[in-house]
């Protein structure tokens, strides 16, 4: 098998990236290629494919025994194909799964749940069927997103353009009207575009570090209706701002016009350097009666609808009874620390960015919770801390850290804790997993795992997981069967609380 070798496959599986998988030779002999014999059962990844295509596929990239290849034309769709909402579906980085019906969508994330829990968590796949909960999906899976980040550019013309950058790659394809978005973008963006044009703004140049507007970060409270636009920007003030807040002003919940300043080289978007152009430098939103300020430099779950039914799961899972004290660790402005505070005795919460606990704490203001606490710092840092140095202790730990998982201090803590209950919540099954696995290896287990669809359109999912502490009683149990031998020779004469006494030691 070579590069540009063309063959006909049927797509019957759907890979980590919701690329097409299908085998060389599985539609039946194939006259276009010319070395076929060589190259049956390869395996070719195909991006845009959906399962049940059968499609005529280049190869770009060929391996020993698999290859990645080019969607050259579909030649039977497959009934779960859909016709793609956005014109640019293909090219853009955003929806990898666009043109998959959803129910279909719903069905791959459940399976990459079951898939990592099997291959990385070590639970069977008896055990993921008995403890899965159906995933919950979206009644309409469109212009969910209460946030976006338009990148700007300059295009051949020398026109400023925004949108998105095509897949794999940071080539602005000038679009202001993402069908994940809400749309206030457009208007938003068209008004920024018209400003640059009217006072001569360059966009910033990746390659050369020169230029000024890098990025438009837009937010919506779904709720509220309030709109926030914060500029990133290779500089530290924009020509003119005040006429483009006034332009801004025009729409309708426009509430805040801030800028950052982001000088580096990086493809880290947003700066620390922070100034209010106008207005209050934060939104509102609400979920499920709970209202949250939401500053530009902080996390906010981006589809409010599925938040709701997330936390709700969490809620669920936390067995609340009213007299629990809650650990919130990675908690962001305190979202999930504040739903759950009202069932919880106290709450405390745990995050690293200093803007986002100013936040929870005015959130916890705002709503007249007095029972919540938070702290600034690394979870794996202060969790060990309150531990170890001031005895705090948990009934029910959360957790929602980010695509990297919890760092390992993190979860040894957790575990000396020893807190009755632990409610994973998880954007990437992978890392979600790894870190059941550790915990199930301490002493916890898997009761339940529930999908959570905040991202339609794309490959990424959330999970929202319950452990509870193994039954010492249990325990001891499986030991004393264990030591059975090695007790009867050696202790044989020994009584219950001697044995029990023994078992606990060891
Ligand atoms: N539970 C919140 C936020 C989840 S996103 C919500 O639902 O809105 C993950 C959060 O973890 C982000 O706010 C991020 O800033 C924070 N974070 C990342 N690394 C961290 C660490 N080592 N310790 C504590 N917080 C961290």
């Amino acid at each position: 098998m070579k590069k540009n070798d063309i063959f006909t496959v049927k797509i019957t599986d759907t890979g980590m990236d919701g690329e097409g998988i299908g085998k060389v030779g599985s539609a039946g002999a194939d006259a276009s290629a010319d070395d076929f014999a060589d190259a049956e059962g390869f395996t070719l990844f195909i991006k845009d494919a959906v399962i049940g295509d059968t499609v005529q596929a280049r190869v770009m990239k060929a391996k020993k025994s698999y290859a990645y290849a080019k969607l050259e034309k579909v030649l039977e769709p497959s009934p779960f194909r859909i016709t793609p909402v956005c014109a640019f579906s293909r090219q853009c980085g955003g929806c990898q799964l666009q043109v998959l019906s959803y129910d279909r969508q719903l069905e791959f994330k459940e399976n990459k749940i079951r898939n990592n829990l099997i291959r990385l968590g070590g639970l069977t796949p008896e055990r993921v069927d008995e403890i899965m909960e159906p995933i919950l999906g979206m009644e309409d899976p469109w212009h969910y997103r209460n946030k976006a980040q338009f990148p700007f550019g300059t295009d051949r013309d020398g026109n400023v353009v925004t949108g998105f950058y095509a897949g794999r790659t940071h080539t602005i394809i000038p679009n202001t009207d993402c069908a994940l978005g809400v749309p206030e973008n457009r208007q938003v963006l068209e008004i920024i575009l018209a400003h640059m044009k009217r006072f001569h703004i360059s966009a910033y140049d990746e390659q050369t570090g020169k230029g000024l507007l890098r990025h438009a970060l837009i937010r919506k409270g779904f709720q509220s209706g309030q709109l926030m636009v914060c500029l990133v920007l290779n500089g530290s003030s924009l020509p003119e701002e005040e006429i483009l807040a006034d332009a801004l002003w025009q729409l309708p919940g426009m509430t805040s016009l801030s800028v950052n300043t982001n000088r580096e080289r990086t493809n880290v978007i947003l700066g620390k350097e922070l100034r209010v152009v106008r207005g209050a430098g934060f939104i509102e939103d609400s979920i499920g009666g709970v209202t949250f300020r939401i500053s530009p430099l902080s996390f906010y779950q981006v589809n409010p609808v599925q938040t709701e039914k997330l936390y709700s799961q969490a809620l669920a899972y936390a067995g609340l009874t009213g007299k629990e004290t809650v650990w919130d660790l990675y908690c962001g402005i305190g979202t999930i620390s504040l739903f759950l505070a009202k069932q919880a005795g106290r709450v405390y919460g745990v995050e690293i960015v200093p803007e986002a606990i100013r936040d929870a704490w005015e959130n916890a203001q705002i709503n007249g919770i007095t029972n919540a606490e938070f702290f600034v710092g690394k979870a794996e840092e202060v969790l060990p801390e309150k531990y170890e140095r001031e005895g705090i202790r948990a009934d029910v730990i959360v957790v929602d850290p980010p695509r990297k998982g919890c760092d390992e201090r993190c979860l040894e803590t957790m575990v000396k804790m020893q807190p009755e209950r632990i409610v994973y919540v998880s954007c990437d099954p992978a890392t979600l997993a790894r870190d059941l696995r550790y915990l199930r290896e301490k002493g916890y287990e898997v009761q339940k795992v529930r999908g959570c669809d905040m991202f339609p359109g794309t490959v990424h999912v959330e999970t929202v997981c319950l452990l509870s502490k193994l039954n010492v009683r249990h325990h001891i149990e499986i030991e004393l069967k264990r030591d059975e031998l090695y007790l009867t020779s050696v202790k044989s004469k020994a009584t219950y609380d001697e044995i029990k006494a023994h078992v606990l030691e060891k």
